[in-house]
């Protein structure tokens, strides 16, 4: 399930209500500052999937690794052809299958998710905590942020439930502007 440009009343209510220290667990990925320490973003991608493909027995090969540290790159979703002229830059020389298969494998263990609405994928700043997806996508920079807010994902459940719909996985992405983008009208 797919909801696009929905309303983010509920999260602003939950975070008074229920207070910072709640709100800190249900956020995966802030927006960035601008500037920070992406170098510090990205080793600690890397080192959480290293870790977790080798907990799993999984194997993280060149390639697949490749792509993630091109997903890793920035917080900007990329799309397939992206990452693949970026591959073709870098003179890795990489097929458009060799990319799906990465992507796949990357999808599959959590490590990615698939943002659909820009049609590209971003890397998972928890792909060791079972979640859905809930995105907040910048319609201006391309900057992704992620919620894992279980409040939201049984309000969803629960208002399903009332018309009958049993609700088997849960992908939120709203758009809007990001912090660097947004400028208020009263400025
Ligand atoms: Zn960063
Ligand atoms: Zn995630
Ligand atoms: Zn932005």
């Amino acid at each position: 399930m797919t909801w696009t440009d929905c309303s983010i009343v509920h999260l602003q209510r939950r975070s008074t209500a229920s207070g910072a220290a709640l709100l800190s667990k249900q956020i995966i990925a802030r927006f960035p500052e601008d500037p920070h320490d992406h170098r510090q973003c990205f080793d600690e991608a890397m080192n959480t999937a290293e870790n977790l493909c080798k907990r799993l027995g999984l194997k993280l090969t060149a390639q697949r690794r490749r792509v993630l540290e091109l997903l890793w790159s920035s917080h900007k979703p990329l799309g397939a052809y992206e990452i693949l002229d970026m591959l073709n830059k870098q003179g890795a020389g990489a097929a458009p299958t060799t990319v799906y298969r990465a992507l796949d494998f990357l999808l599959s263990n959590g490590l990615i998710h698939r943002i659909e609405s820009l049609n590209a994928f971003v890397g998972c700043a928890a792909p060791d905590k079972e979640h859905g997806g809930q995105f907040l996508i910048c319609s201006s920079c391309g900057l992704t942020a992620e919620l894992d807010d279980d409040g939201l994902t049984e309000e969803i459940r629960d208002r399903a439930a009332k018309l009958g719909f049993d609700v088997k996985k849960q992908t939120i992405e709203v758009s809007g502007l990001c912090p660097a983008c947004f400028v208020p009208n009263n400025k």
